[in-house]
């Protein structure tokens, strides 16, 4: 057996029963990503020591008979939470030697889980990016298709998942970025509702939209991750203080009185690659055949989505990469003369290409004079994305779509086309616009043998009812377990 393909599920179970130590685990992932990160690279920083050094005391934790639920599990995260034990770079050269004074919460919620964490995992320059080719140290690979892009911004947390150089991953997503490399990859990824999961010590992107989220190998991986991750955190002040259930125990129900709603939008052959619409459908009626009674439904306001996402995440990117001064964090151009040669010369440096647009647009779209037109308009546009959500949750308890327009395209494809990518991105940003959750999982695979997922969404604090439905069409659609060859 090859022991890093199995679930994380699995290996606990593993543990449990003393038939493997965390050691032995952490080794064989080790071993994994010596064979297989020179062709996927999806770490940013690994930590070998440490991470043995964890899974020592994961094994002693166990025989005292105090494991928490992922002890001695090896996991790895995005490279935007904050981390005391490893340097924090959010893929840019501006935090390159940046590392935190605290854990993110969920890191700390992972460690008292008993997770060992081996490392911190490649994405776009500050989450701006959906194929991760905007990292400014390493562009990963698509397991699947080595030529192929991941995904992003998520993209190194989905490719190690896939590739089996950890068990699980957390990324975030502010308009598709744990989803569209989950489903781009063939890994199963989820973004919970706005405030479900703390984003105390999270790089921030655009604070009203980012959502930390668990990617995983299956469905019950993402309810076990889900189980370690939500909660109200008294740092977090967008973090809700709302009951979490245990996300496993309702995984096996079947689907039998639920309604799933198809968006008319969503499906328009002129958007979808005719693979995607192929497989996404099939997995709809995998879906019915589970219990699930699926009826049209429409989101009349899909069409302004792209367009009120890129005017209010930039602008409150622009706000929140004010920080990076060169006087309190990361890299500071030591050749300035005066203060503010300083700051222009260290923002210039520092930042990337995609990192300056986003701050230019935002600062444009907040500046006194365009507000009016731009920022304050796409907040009107917000809303009426949100009631055609509430609306339709009133009469369907999910809604399943595609997650992204196509498969995964060629490693630099669309890198010089910025207005393309945004564009990708049209069936995944409304659910950060809405803060509603929703969850990518496998359903397929392109004629080209590369993965597609079927996006689910839910309404509010509703993500019990995407886990059973995902894990229902899991059940059903044959494709878990399959694996890339990749050596
Ligand atoms: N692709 C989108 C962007 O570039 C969303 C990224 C994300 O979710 N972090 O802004």
């Amino acid at each position: 057996m090859n022991i890093t393909a199995i679930t994380l599920a699995e290996a606990v179970g593993l543990l449990q029963n003393q038939e493997i130590t965390s050691v032995e685990l952490t080794e064989a992932v080790l071993d994994r990503i010596t064979a297989v990160e020179p062709f996927i690279q999806a770490y940013l920083t690994l930590d070998r020591d440490g991470a043995l050094r964890q899974a020592e005391q994961a094994d002693r934790a166990r025989q005292n008979g105090v494991a928490g639920p992922v002890c001695g599990i090896p996991l790895a995260v995005k490279d935007t939470f904050c981390t005391t034990s490893m340097p924090t770079t959010c893929g840019s050269k501006m935090l390159e030697n940046f590392t935190a004074p605290y854990d993110a919460t969920v890191v700390t919620r992972l460690k008292q889980a008993g997770a060992v964490l081996l490392g911190k995992l490649t994405m776009d320059e500050f989450a701006m990016g959906s194929t991760n080719e905007n990292c400014a140290f390493k562009v990963p690979h698509n397991p699947w298709k080595l030529d192929c892009i991941t995904g992003g911004s998520s993209g190194g947390s989905a490719a190690a998942v896939a590739a089996d150089e950890c068990f699980a991953s957390l990324g975030s997503d502010t308009g598709g970025s744990i989803r569209q490399p989950a489903s781009l990859c063939g890994v199963v990824g989820m973004k919970p509702t706005y405030g479900r999961v703390s984003r105390y010590g999270v790089v921030a992107f655009a604070s009203s939209l980012d959502q930390v989220g668990p990617i995983t190998k299956d469905v019950r991986d993402c309810a076990v991750l889900m189980n370690v991750i939500s909660g109200h955190d008294p740092l977090d002040s967008t973090s809700m203080n709302e009951p979490v259930p245990d996300y496993t125990d309702t995984l096996a129900d079947g689907l039998q009185g639920l309604t799933i709603g198809i968006p008319r939008e969503y499906f328009r052959s002129e958007l979808l690659d005719p693979d995607v619409e192929r497989t996404v459908r099939q997995g709809v009626a995998l879906l019915k055949e589970a219990g699930a009674e699926v009826i049209e439904v429409s989101l009349p306001h899909t069409e302004y989505c792209v367009a009120a996402f890129y005017l209010i995440a930039p602008a409150e990117a622009s706000s929140n990469l004010a920080r990076f001064d060169g006087v309190r964090y990361g890299y500071r151009d030591r050749d300035a003369e005066s203060l503010l040669e300083m700051y222009t010369r260290s923002r210039s440096k520092g930042f990337g290409d995609e990192v300056k647009r986003r701050i230019l647009i935002g600062t444009h779209a907040l500046s006194a004079g365009y507000y009016d037109a731009y920022y304050r308009k796409a907040s009107q546009v917000r809303t009426l994305i949100r009631e055609d959500f509430s609306k339709i949750f009133a009469r369907c308890d999910l809604i399943a779509s595609p997650v992204t327009p196509t498969p995964a395209w060629k490693l630099g494809g669309k890198a010089n086309d910025p207005l393309a990518l945004y564009l990708s991105d049209i069936l995944t940003i409304s659910a950060n616009l809405a803060g509603i959750p929703a969850m990518s999982v496998p359903c397929g695979f392109s004629s080209k043998g590369l993965p597609i997922g079927l996006q689910l969404q839910a309404s509010h604090f509703n993500e019990a009812a995407l886990l059973k439905a995902a894990f229902n069409l899991e059940q059903r659609a044959g494709v878990t377990g399959k694996k890339p060859v990749i050596v």
